[in-house]
């Protein structure tokens, strides 16, 4: 208690403490969702948006740290298309654009891996470290973890209506996940940070959506809850108000009538995908509210949008 004290004062001065009580009640009623989540595995994907933001990111790593600590087993998959973009641009590397997804040729795909999988990997990998966690960067790459297939997209053709396949180039989809590099340290105190890259069948590099990605492995790993982190309030309906629920069969309504989109679709259909497969709570949770991971698990305040399995 003393310990606690001291490093409370020493950070934050004793302002910040006006109400020990009130602070001890918090941690308090905390226990039984703490209780409740104690051994599960859940996997956060991490935003590329919700990333930006410095303070945002030091929060994000002591949460991380604190659910292992409490006995969870958190499994974090991250984004970065906002850094990618910048390299590119950096790089004076120019994209084409189809029905406006990236198409990812052989220069970008290289620059997505060094990005993903170097620069953004380690940074999280090293706010983890010093907020006294122990993590571990990964791509998919590593120990077989994410091997994957080309996507194929296509398109209907409004006067012919002939369906034209749209190539992407190097953009993948999971094929199959190998768990045991991470299973191995499910046991131990490490936490995985991994960046969605996948291998392909002839040795090819592929950049998969991070969600998708997430998805993947979440199902692989048995994980009960999938937490999606980004930059929005959550999904929102026709008139742009939050959903903060949703049963599977709406969720696929608002995909075919145009009003869940872009970036907000690989992310819902991730969510289906997982609450057919058993997981217990699937939700796109908005990154910028600070300690949403805490908000979500810890707490009775739902944020964002929670999936939910039909007939419940
Ligand atoms: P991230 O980097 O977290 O993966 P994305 O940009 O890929 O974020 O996806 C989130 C975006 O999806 C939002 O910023 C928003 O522009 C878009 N979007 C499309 N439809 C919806 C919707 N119905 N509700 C919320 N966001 C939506
Ligand atoms: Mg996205």
């Amino acid at each position: 208690m003393d310990k606690f004290e001291n490093d409370n004062n020493e950070k934050t001065g004793p302002k910040l403490v006006a109400d020990p009580i009130a602070q001890a009640k918090v941690l308090s009623e905390a226990l039984p969702f703490m209780r409740r989540h104690a051994g599960e595995t859940i996997v956060v994907k991490y935003g590329g948006h919700a990333m930006g933001d410095e303070k945002l990111a030091r929060l994000f790593a002591n949460d991380i740290v604190l659910l292992k600590h409490v006995g969870i087993n958190p499994i974090i998959v991250h984004g970065g298309g906002p850094q990618i973009g910048d390299m590119l641009d950096k790089l004076k590397i120019r994209s084409s654009f189809i029905d406006g997804l990236r198409v990812t040729d052989a220069e970008t795909v290289e620059v997505v891996e060094m990005v993903l999988a170097g620069t953004i990997n380690k940074q999280i990998s090293a706010a983890i470290n010093k907020a006294g966690g122990f993590a571990v960067g990964l791509s998919g790459k590593d120990g077989n973890l994410i091997q994957a297939t080309k996507i194929r997209r296509t398109k209907r053709d409004p006067d012919s209506n002939i369906e034209k396949i749209l190539d992407l180039g190097f953009v993948g989809e999971p094929k199959k996940i190998t768990t045991h590099v991470i299973d191995v340290f499910q046991e131990t105190d490490v936490i995985p940070v991994i960046a969605p890259i996948g291998s392909g069948p002839r040795g090819e590099t592929f950049n998969i959506n991070a969600d998708t990605a997430a998805g993947a492995i979440a199902e692989a790993m048995n994980a009960k809850r999938l937490l999606l982190l980004t930059d929005v309030v959550g999904v929102l309906d026709e008139n742009k108000n939050l959903i903060a629920e949703m049963s599977t069969r709406r969720a696929r309504s608002l995909i075919d009538n145009g009003t869940i989109a872009g970036g907000m679709i690989p992310k819902v259909e991730t969510c289906l995908n997982a609450v057919d497969g058993g997981v217990d709570g699937a939700v796109i949770i908005d990154g910028r509210v600070p300690h949403a991971l805490l908000l979500e698990l810890f707490t009775e305040h739902g944020i964002g949008t929670l999936i939910e399995p039909e007939n419940d």
